[in-house]
């Protein structure tokens, strides 16, 4: 039986918003600030007074070119800011400065790894516009019927990158976007905060028959604040698509609104085309040129980025490709793990400890590796300590808690809880001696075929030695002790 639904593919282009971190606004010097009392960060001209003049932000026009660069785009010698025509009650002017017909840069992209397999997604352009404010609506009491505005967002200045529609299952979306929230952290010109809006995401989805050529209808789907909602939703609208299309019918080409809590989408409005906004240049701005001087020195403030560093760190360290993305996905954690290979050389041991150990406490107190406790020096010789089998990976676990807890190096904690391993194959025979002659019931019942005593008997000897013996000499040397005895 086929299942028809398996006819079909989808077709997704995503338009992502970022707000830079510049300190003023894009066009005047109000402070670029989230979080303060609704409307104290205005001024004549982010709140569209008669009269007044936009200036625009250098630093805004840096960051937009940095990441512009980042993402392979041809960044445009001249291009044209535009007036976005449209009446919504975030937007007391009534228009938003944006760019249309001529964009800051155009044609880039940006690779994605899928099951070991690097997928390039095409930027179709990168342009600079001013945020809108922020409408406040009430929570949960639905009979309260006024909504609130906040203005303190009008003129953020934002960067648009819109996608080539590459992209073809929601998976891809949310990997999409993860390398794309890579790069701009990397590049420090964005907070990239999906909670608090500062990286925000539109999804084109419209679907078609395999191998047909054309692309469909498509829809927008809004208000999507996770990567995990990216994904929700287009499997979502995917779905919807495909049901309508199976019933014979037509898809529309709708803006729809993605609900979180109800883990739906809802249709919002008809779309508008750009025609509807009647866009026209900015009279109020001339033309922004750019240098090649400019371009090439901004060029060269661009660091080492995400998937370049993944590269580098598998064929350097020889670490695994899992590992190797977990470390990279902040650029602080891969230096700290770089910081670290300076004293030990079992570098894979390295990663799962930063990657397993490390992230877990970062996870649990909420903090970032820059507010770690330990060290990269104390880690790494942590490590060299485990290398040099002067502790056990188990006795590790408790030099770890402890440096947590002291803040002590790793030397200092293995001296004084007197924790150095022990591999005397003379002092571990004798244990294993003891603890055989304390335990004559279990012998006797392992000699008779109950194997699984084995553990048991590991577990008494490393009791007896605090946990300090070495397992794998353990291991050894109580297989062959009762290996002997079996044969008597
Ligand atoms: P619009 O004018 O409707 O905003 P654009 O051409 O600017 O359309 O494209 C907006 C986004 O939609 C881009 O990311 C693009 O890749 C994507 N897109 C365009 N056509 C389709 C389609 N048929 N199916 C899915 N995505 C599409
Ligand atoms: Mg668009
Ligand atoms: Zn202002």
């Amino acid at each position: 039986m086929t299942d028809s639904r398996n006819k079909y593919e989808a077709v997704i282009g995503l338009e992502v918003h970022a707000q830079l971190k510049t300190k003023s606004k894009i066009f005047c010097n109000c402070p670029n600030l989230f979080g303060k009392d609704p409307n104290t960060l205005v001024c004549p001209v982010c709140l569209g007074l008669p009269g007044v003049l936009p200036v625009l932000n250098k630093k805004a026009v840096e960051y937009s070119i940095k990441t512009a660069l980042a993402l392979k785009c041809r960044v445009a010698p001249f291009s044209i800011f535009a007036r976005k025509n449209y009446f919504y009650p975030d937007l007391p002017k009534g228009y938003q400065i944006s760019q249309f017909e001529e964009p800051l840069s155009e044609n880039g992209y940006l690779e994605i790894e899928i099951d070991g397999n690097w997928k390039k997604i095409r930027i179709k352009r990168i342009h600079m516009e001013e945020d809108a404010g922020k409408l406040i609506h009430p929570e949960g009491d639905e009979s309260v019927s006024e909504s609130k505005i906040d203005i303190n967002r009008c003129g953020v200045p934002l960067i648009e990158i819109v996608s080539e529609p590459d992209i073809t299952t929601p998976v891809e979306a949310h990997l999409y976007l993860k390398k794309l929230k890579q790069v701009l952290s990397y590049l420090d010109i964005s907070d990239c905060n999906m909670e608090e809006g500062s990286l925000r995401c539109d999804a084109n989805v419209s679907i078609r028959k395999k191998g047909e050529k054309s692309l469909g209808v498509k829809t927008e789907v809004k208000n999507l604040n996770s990567f995990k909602n990216v994904e929700k939703a287009l499997d979502f609208e995917i779905n919807r698509q495909k049901k309508i299309l199976e019933q014979g019918g037509h898809i529309l080409q709708e803006t729809l609104y993605w609900d979180a809590r109800k883990n739906q989408a809802f249709i919002m409005r008809r779309k508008e085309y750009s025609d509807d906004y009647r866009y026209f240049p900015e009279p109020d701005l001339i033309p922004l040129k750019v240098s090649t001087e400019w371009i090439e020195k901004i060029r060269k403030t661009i660091p080492e980025l995400p998937n370049e560093k993944k590269k580098r760190l598998i064929k350097q360290y020889n670490i695994p490709s899992y590992n190797a993305e977990i470390l990279i996905d902040s650029k602080e954690l891969a230096d700290y793990f770089e910081k670290c290979t300076k004293f030990c050389s079992d570098y894979r041991t390295l990663s799962n400890w930063i990657i397993g150990d490390v992230l877990y406490i970062l996870n649990e107190k909420k903090i970032s590796i820059t507010e770690f406790r330990i060290p990269p020096e104390f880690l790494g010789t942590m490590v060299k300590l485990i290398e040099n089998k002067t502790i056990s990976g188990k006795i590790a676990k408790e030099v770890f808690e402890e440096m947590l807890k002291t803040g002590k190096s790793p030397e200092d904690i293995v001296k004084t809880k007197n924790l150095i391993q022990l591999t005397d194959e003379d002092k571990i025979s004798d244990i294993i001696e003891t603890v055989l002659k304390e335990n004559k019931e279990e012998l006797e019942k392992y000699l008779n075929g109950k194997e699984k005593l084995f553990g048991f008997f590991i577990g008494q000897i490393m009791k007896k030695t605090r946990g300090k013996a070495n397992p794998q000499i353990v291991n050894k040397l109580l297989k062959n002790k009762l290996d002997r005895l079996k044969e008597k």
